[in-house]
């Protein structure tokens, strides 16, 4: 089977329920095997509907979707051979690792030659071979997590679907087992959808992450081009903590020197002028935009350093290593983090300044200008 055939692979696909409601909206995505791809948004937005989708357990509107080079649309659950898991679920107490493992295979008609077959690779795969004939009790925490994914695992599907799979561990499991997960179903070479709405999950998992609104998916990206190039306003303020600065500008204009495109913006009452992308020249004089500054982003200067934004500092919140700062000015809060060593007191006024080249200018429509 060539690469191409193996992906999951959705094209317009939408979900209206019989109320009227359309869920999920001309969705595109494709996810490739070996790849595992995080649905990411806020409660609601559709991603489980999507999931659903994939596994046959809804059905879609309108559409296609595809898997391993089938059209399965109109397929059942049963005969789409994916294999979904809502979480990580408990192991059967009386049983032993190997006969946990077995266990869904044993709904498959599998033989005992290729059960045990099946349960050597995974047991390989996951380091589990030195425990198989323990039970359950006389496991560790984190050998019982991982007999657990073994379990979800250990059928050869088409693909791999998870919802929340984490959601109900203590937050130490989570961190170990999400690096855990990754480097497992790295190895199984098969496409991987796991819905979550926790962003540090979706990116420590994630190959790539789609990113959904109100049912329509707003961006496909890895991880860093997320945080780097968010597509529009909305992913620009999704993704990242704390969360990125978005202040109306005007754009009064540009000017190009060295291949490098400055311009100068009007906003919360001062002018300042910073390095942006070349696109930005494109954009009329007078145009209304938003601007994106991330927390890091900012440096405190000294009060009458050149393009920088003045405020108060209303709240100083310590965050370990750095402070969070909230300063107000025109109307507008703006965070900003610092490192814990610098001087900041509650009423001060301070002077602000983004770093060179991480000042993100969206259109009017809220779309990134690149
Ligand atoms: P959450 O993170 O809260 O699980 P989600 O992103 O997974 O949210 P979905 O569960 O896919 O979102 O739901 C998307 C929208 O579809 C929601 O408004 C939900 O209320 C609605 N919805 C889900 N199932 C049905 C249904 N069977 N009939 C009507 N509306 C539904």
């Amino acid at each position: 089977m060539s690469e191409s055939t193996t992906e999951v692979r959705l094209s317009k696909v939408t979900k209206r329920f019989p109320n009227g409601l359309v869920a999920v909206d001309k969705a595109d995505l494709t996810i490739a095997a070996g790849e595992v791809v995080c649905l990411l948004g806020p409660s609601g937005c559709g991603k489980t509907t999507t999931l659903r989708m994939i596994a046959g357990l809804e059905f879609a509107t309108e559409g296609d979707i595809t898997i391993a080079g089938r059209r399965v649309n109109d397929l059942p659950a049963r005969e789409r051979n994916v294999a979904m898991a809502f979480q990580f679920y408990a192991l059967y107490p009386s049983l032993t690792v190997e006969d946990n493992l077995a266990y869904p295979l044993h709904a498959e008609g599998l033989n005992r030659s290729a059960i045990n077959e099946r349960i050597r690779q995974v047991a390989k795969v996951l380091e589990l071979e030195s425990i198989l004939k323990r039970l359950p009790h006389q496991l560790g925490e984190g050998e019982k997590q991982r007999v657990a994914v073994g379990r979800s695992i250990v059928r050869t599907p088409t693909c791999f679907l998870f919802d929340e799979p984490l959601s109900r561990l203590d937050i130490q499991l989570r961190q170990t087992m999400r690096t855990q997960i990754k480097e497992v179903l790295a190895k199984l070479d098969k496409p991987t959808v796991i819905v979550t709405h926790d962003q540090i999950e979706a990116l420590t998992m994630a190959d790539r992450i789609a990113v959904m609104r109100a049912g329509r998916i707003e961006q496909v990206a890895s991880p860093h081009d997320l945080f780097s190039r968010p597509a529009n306003v909305f992913v620009a303020g999704f993704i990242g903590t704390p969360q990125m600065n978005l202040v109306g500008a005007t754009l009064l204009d540009t000017a190009a020197s060295g291949g490098v495109v400055t311009a100068r913006f009007h906003l919360l009452g001062e002018t300042i002028s910073a390095q942006v992308e070349a696109g930005v020249a494109h954009l009329s004089n007078g145009s209304k935009v938003t601007l994106g500054i991330r927390p890091r982003s900012f440096e405190l200067v000294s009060s009458g350093t050149s393009d920088a934004l003045h405020a108060t500092i209303d709240l100083v919140e310590p965050m370990g290593a750095e402070v969070l700062l909230h300063l107000v000015e025109a109307d507008a809060d703006l965070r900003c983090v610092v490192p814990h060593t610098m001087k900041a007191s509650v009423g001060s006024k301070v002077g602000v300044r983004c770093k060179p080249g991480q000042l993100h200018v969206f259109n009017e429509s809220g779309i990134l200008v690149q």
